[in-house]
């Protein structure tokens, strides 16, 4: 008999979460399925990394054996029909050649790549070993990279022959980012110093380049750790839906500007804060739909 899924009338739009464990819910897989739940879809997970973090910081990251990796892989994708994959972080060598592998064979399944290799407290998450494997044979493979303008120059100094990002010239962009190979960018501008937060989505860049811009105002939060992960696991539900790429990322951004603007007003009790560190709480990814 025919092992293909019959698709069933009104199911969830279902997105299969590649990523580390972030425990305090700021970021990683918990972040990724409550943006995914807040946006209508089903998220089922496979975990690259236990990390142990709260919101003042990643104290280590524990990559999960690629044995294991891999058979939490392979018992959901021969389970459930995913509509979308989203990739967060990925922690070792093997584990890049194993999503690698998989996404070459799940290529009509929109594909998401958060690349994260550093956390935004400077903690390097995937091996440095690993990295130009990540450029060579992750990035072909995924329908749409979203990288920051930081994650961008690291990744382009790592494509050969290495090449540097300039936001004032968008051709000239286009031809650095082609050396990346993959068929679509959203480069996050949420880390420059503009008054506005400007995106760029780079489509279609290895045939015929169009450039989109998706601006939001630039909100000055405390607690907004895990941004990156919430927008990638925003765009992919959407793509789950079955939206194009402008539509998933429009409503993705406006879901996200959303879950920071109200993320300051929605934090737990914490305890008090030791003298000279910091906290980075989660946004607030449910955006209240369960309060009464
Ligand atoms: N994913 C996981 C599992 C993480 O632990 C982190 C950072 O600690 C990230 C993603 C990246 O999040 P951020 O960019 O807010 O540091």
């Amino acid at each position: 008999m025919n092992s293909q899924s019959s698709r069933i009338k009104n199911s969830i739009p279902s997105v299969l979460v590649i990523a580390g464990f972030d425990p305090s819910g700021g970021a990683g897989l918990l972040a990724d399925c409550k943006t995914i739940h807040a946006n209508g879809g089903y998220a089922a997970t496979v975990m690259s990394s236990l990390t142990i973090q709260n919101t003042q910081g990643v104290k280590s990251s524990n990559p999960i054996d690629a044995n294991l990796f891999n058979a939490q892989l392979e018992t959901l994708a021969e389970d459930i029909d995913f509509d979308a994959i989203k990739i967060g972080m990925l922690a070792t060598q093997e584990q890049v050649e194993i999503v690698a592998n998989f996404l070459m064979v799940k290529a009509h399944i929109p594909s998401v790549l958060d690349p994260v290799l550093v956390s935004s407290s400077g903690r390097p998450l995937l091996e440095a070993c690993a990295h130009s494997s990540f450029v060579e044979t992750l990035l072909p493979n995924a329908t749409l990279l979203t990288p920051n303008l930081l994650e961008i120059n690291t990744l382009l100094s790592l494509a050969k022959p290495p090449a540097s990002f300039d936001e004032t010239t968008l051709e000239a962009n286009i031809t650095a980012l082609q050396r990346l190979r993959t068929q679509n960018i959203l480069v996050k501008g949420g880390h420059s110093e503009k008054t506005l937060a400007e995106d760029f989505l780079f489509a279609d860049v290895q045939s015929q380049p169009t450039v989109e811009r998706f601006s939001a105002p630039r909100l000055s939060v405390t607690h907004n750790h895990g941004t990156g992960c919430t927008l990638a696991s925003a765009i992919a539900v959407n793509l789950a839906k079955g939206q194009d790429l402008i539509a998933a990322i429009s409503a993705a951004k406006s879901y996200l500007t959303q879950a920071l603007q109200t993320a300051d007003a929605n934090q737990p009790n914490y305890q008090t804060l030791p003298a000279g560190k910091k906290r980075h709480g989660s946004v607030n990814h449910l955006l209240n739909h369960f309060l009464n």
